[in-house]
């Protein structure tokens, strides 16, 4: 049996991924060509198997994907709120997976352990949330979708523009949730 690979042996690999490297533009360069940069952003989960760029057949600026435990939107609310000022976003996907670890943790348990481990951090322990999922996945992205729509922090015209699925892992299929 196999096992996973160390940090090492993932720098090795860049050695040998460098020779075939294509340099991509640099944020001036591409601006300075009146290209734009990715208009979409991809909220997914980190979990391994769900790999937006692969799923969704992504190539360099196609889209900005980000992944936060149990796709959660409001812990990538400032990561999406900074690639926004940049590059100037028109959609919002929210995307989340079966199987989901986030489905098998609670919150409540993560934060126990971290006030044994922290007990002079208890204030912000209590603000944390770790992108648990209580409910059906089908709820969880609705509510999601929800949470950015209003929220104002986001420009009105891409709180209009958000909209979720699910990533099944076993067939590979991404259903669109009303
Ligand atoms: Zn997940």
């Amino acid at each position: 049996m196999s096992h996973p690979p160390t940090a090492s042996d993932l720098i090795a690999r860049n050695t040998t991924y460098q020779p075939t490297h294509h340099p991509t533009a640099t944020l001036s360069e591409r601006f300075a060509s009146g290209l734009k940069g990715p208009t979409v952003a991809i909220i997914a989960c980190p979990d391994p198997r769900c790999i937006p760029e692969t799923f969704l057949n992504l190539t360099t600026w196609d889209a900005v994907v980000i992944r936060t435990a149990g796709s959660n939107v409001t812990a990538a609310l400032p990561t999406l709120i900074a690639i926004d000022k940049l590059v100037g976003l028109q959609e919002i996907m929210v995307v989340n997976h079966t199987d989901c670890g986030a489905l098998m943790y609670r919150d409540d348990e993560i934060r126990e352990t971290l006030r044994a481990r922290a007990p002079r951090m208890a204030h912000v322990i209590e603000q944390m949330a770790f992108g648990e999922i209580t409910g059906t996945l089908e709820d969880r992205v609705t509510e999601h979708v929800a949470i950015a729509r209003r929220c104002e922090l986001l420009r009105q015209e891409l709180r209009e523009k958000v909209t979720g699925y699910i990533y099944d892992l076993k067939d590979g299929s991404l259903k669109h949730v009303n």
